[in-house]
């Protein structure tokens, strides 16, 4: 393999990985994977562990776009079903259960009810689950069943009970996504490829036959320009990749509708449970989810097309308005604006004609690969479930047009973490199998193992080990991504940021200018969340 031992042996470190960039300058590589979402990050991860030599750029922080801001849910997509989009559901299952055995550190088996309020819906939505638990064939995660009013309200006490004549019990996968993105760079890095976060391609280079051989890229902390010469450009940039393939040929036609969805969070009261609610028919047609997820209640998501993107979508009120006022419908306890802990939207990057009228809802999450007259690959599309076999296929095709040498796949055995049996209950258990390094710095420092604030349980220990092994360039990427205390609650994370800020210093070396300026684009940022 093309990256040198010693490098097997470091941590996933930035400069480490720019110094070997400048010291290999005329390397060309097998693959260079633009965007660090799930997408890329899958297909980096694909062709690193078949041998490649794959670099990744990623113009912000990894998961940065809607990678970070999906419901975190692993699934199959119990609305796919009832649009009768099979194909989908059947691997979106295969996928869901490759996810969970791959990444047990950071998926759970979680446990949903729909509350039924009338019997033909019991009967629709028991034999449709059963079908979906069928579907899932031996990755199926436990049975659905019908359950009655009494153990509807005893999983879920604080749902409305007028009118409840019971509950339909099913189970899917739940993940947290943008520790999923670091786990998929971090174990890329371990394969031998490079992934760097903030370097924003800005042009591809073409050789006299028109054909794509590399990109032009600019390290947005340093503002250094970099050209990388490549056998294979992939385009993997979400809702941004018309953009690239404009670059490629300002007359493209444009292949993304985008959609935007936005969650809203609550206290861990307003459901107090550990069973997700799966609301299946809002007033909208969508499905609504509440689900607990790191101690807090996640709920969402809305559906609306757009004509803009950004990598930091708004919320609009109207948006906000609508997921209350279906949560004050089924919840006891109706939740209000003032009890939001973090609204964040995210952008769905639809593989569909934007010019083509019609709702977002009806569109299908599959994905689609395409190749440019000059050797740009797309994928676009897909879903956060379906990350490892959108990689599969991609780098398939790549192989098939005679981009790359013909080697198999093997992520579909590839773990990301090796789990040791009877740590399975221990919260550090998100950092994998290097977790008992963040509690050796316990171990050694015992102050570092005091949480940072009593509203979060991340300690000092955690902060320090992910500056030294996670890439985080800004506290934004601490607060929101390796951490997810943004998520949890926007307004207490910017309480912290100041102590964030001093730890990322000290660990850095960066003087109180630093800090300072940093506090302050955090406190501009989080607005946007409250
Ligand atoms: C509201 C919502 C809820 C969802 N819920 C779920 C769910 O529960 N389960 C599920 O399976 N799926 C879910 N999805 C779908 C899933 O989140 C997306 O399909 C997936 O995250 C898309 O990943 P991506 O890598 O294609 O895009 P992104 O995550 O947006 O990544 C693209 C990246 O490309 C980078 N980029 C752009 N231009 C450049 C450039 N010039 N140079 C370098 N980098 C560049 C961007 O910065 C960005 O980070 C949800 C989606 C939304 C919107």
């Amino acid at each position: 393999m093309w990256k040198p031992d010693y490098l097997k042996y470091l941590p996933m470190e930035r400069q480490v990985f720019i110094d070997e960039l400048q010291k290999q300058s005329e390397i060309t590589w097998d693959i260079v994977v633009i965007g660090g979402g799930a997408t890329g990050l899958g297909v980096a991860l694909d062709g690193a562990s078949r041998g490649y030599k794959t670099l990744l750029l990623e113009q912000s922080d990894f998961a940065k776009g809607t990678s970070s801001r999906s419901t975190k849910l692993v699934h199959g997509g119990v609305r796919y079903l009832a649009q009768g989009d099979l194909a989908l559901v059947v691997e979106a299952l295969h996928e869901r259960g490759l996810m969970l055995k791959n990444a047990p550190h950071l998926t759970y088996n979680q446990e949903f009810v729909i509350p039924i309020y009338n019997s033909w819906d019991a009967f629709v939505y028991t034999v449709g689950l059963k079908f979906y638990d069928l579907l899932a064939g031996p990755l199926s995660m436990g049975k659905s069943y019908f359950i009655s009013r009494e153990k509807t309200l005893m999983r879920l006490p604080m749902l409305n009970s007028k009118g409840l004549i019971g509950g339909v019990l099913y189970h899917d996968g739940q993940f947290d996504d943008s520790r999923m993105a670091v786990a998929l760079a971090q174990t890329c890095s371990d394969k031998g490829g490079i992934v760097l976060n903030y370097f924003k391609v800005t042009a591809l280079s073409k050789n006299e036959d028109g054909k794509i051989n590399g990109v032009k890229a600019t390290d947005v902390v340093s503002g250094e320009e970099f050209n990388f010469k490549a056998n294979l450009v992939i385009n993997a940039t979400g809702v941004f990749a018309d953009d690239i393939a404009r670059m490629d040929n300002p007359e493209a036609a444009p292949t993304i509708k985008p959609s935007r969805g936005v969650h809203i969070v609550l206290d861990k009261s307003f459901l107090q449970s550990e069973t997700a609610i799966m609301i299946p028919k809002t007033d909208d047609g969508r499905v609504l989810f509440a689900i607990p997820w790191h101690d807090v209640v996640v709920v969402g998501t809305t559906d609306r097309p757009l004509d803009t993107i950004s990598l930091e979508p708004i919320a609009q009120d109207s948006e906000i308005d609508f997921i209350l006022q279906t949560a004050q419908k089924y919840l006891v306890k109706p939740p209000r604006r003032e009890d939001i802990l973090c609204t964040f939207a995210g952008l769905r990057p639809l593989a569909a004609n934007p010019n083509k009228p019609g709702s977002t809802k009806a569109i299908s999450r599959r994905h689609k690969i395409t190749l440019s007259p000059s050797g740009l690959l797309s994928i676009i599309g897909g879903k956060w479930t379906t990350y490892r076999r959108m990689a599969e296929e991609t780098i398939d095709k790549a192989i098939k047009e005679g981009f790359l040498e013909k080697r198999n796949c093997v992520t579909s055995e590839l773990k990301l973490s090796i789990l040791t049996v009877g740590y399975s209950a221990n919260r550090l258990k998100i950092y994998g199998d290097k977790f008992t390094e963040i509690g050796k710095l316990i171990f050694d420092h015992p102050k570092l193992g005091i949480p940072i604030d009593p509203r979060f349980p991340y300690t000092r220990a955690e902060i320090i080990w992910i500056c030294r092994n996670e890439m985080p360039v800004t506290i934004e990427d601490m607060l929101a991504r390796r951490t997810r205390a943004l998520f949890q609650n926007a307004r207490a994370s910017s309480e912290i940021a100041i102590e964030i800020a001093a730890l990322m210093a000290q660990e850095f070396g960066y003087d109180t200018k630093w800090q300072e300026e940093q506090i302050e684009s955090y406190n501009q940022f989080v607005k946007n969340y409250i």
